[in-house]
């Protein structure tokens, strides 16, 4: 792929879409209150952008699996939620995908309110193959191609993750 002048907003509205919509319609589905935040100061980004696709996909799957185990964990069957509501005050999965143009610097936050990330794990997850997900539901190969589209970029991928409370992948690259 070649690097091409990209409206970054309108990619990652249309991918997590995508993803969602994929997710409702695929085997699991769960309710994600689906919360967008997108600078409009962001304008147009040099990208790889079948490349970046992947890691928008990648990263809003991940998000899924994760709240779909921490629904499990609260045993509330999902029919018992309102999409983007909290009914009886249960868990409602929430991802919140946001952009912002800061000193000519390109941040996209793929933030989720899952389960998180065990320490013992944290380190080994951007590895290939690393997966904690059963049988053939996993490769393990996402975070690890996310990774290495984000380095192509001459980007950065940080983890921020909170045992309980959720996950946040943010993806720094200059415009
Ligand atoms: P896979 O999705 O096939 O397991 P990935 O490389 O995409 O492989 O992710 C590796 C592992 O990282 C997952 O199996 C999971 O344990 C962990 N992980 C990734 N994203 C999240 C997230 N948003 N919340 C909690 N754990 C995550
Ligand atoms: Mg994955």
């Amino acid at each position: 792929g070649k690097k091409e002048s990209t409206d970054l907003n309108a990619l990652i509205k249309e991918y997590v879409n995508l993803s969602f919509h994929g997710m409702r319609a695929g085997k699991n589905p769960i309710n994600v209150d689906l919360v967008f935040d997108l600078d409009p100061k962001l304008g147009e980004v040099s990208l790889i952008k079948e490349d970046f696709t992947r890691v928008i996909i990648n990263l809003c799957n991940n998000a899924f699996d994760a709240m779909r185990e921490k629904v499990k964990k609260y045993e509330v069957p999902s029919t018992k939620y309102n999409e983007g509501a909290v009914v009886d005050g249960k868990y409602l999965p929430k991802l919140r995908v946001s952009t912002m143009l800061e000193k000519g610097r390109v941040r996209i936050a793929f933030e989720d309110n899952g389960p998180g990330i065990p320490d013992e794990i944290k380190d080994k997850i951007m590895q290939p193959f690393f997966t904690t997900k059963k049988g053939t539901e996993g490769t393990g190969l996402g975070l690890s191609i996310t990774h290495d589209i984000i380095k192509a970029h001459c980007g950065e991928l940080i983890i921020e993750t909170t045992i309980g409370s959720g996950t946040a992948f943010l993806i720094q690259l200059s415009k």
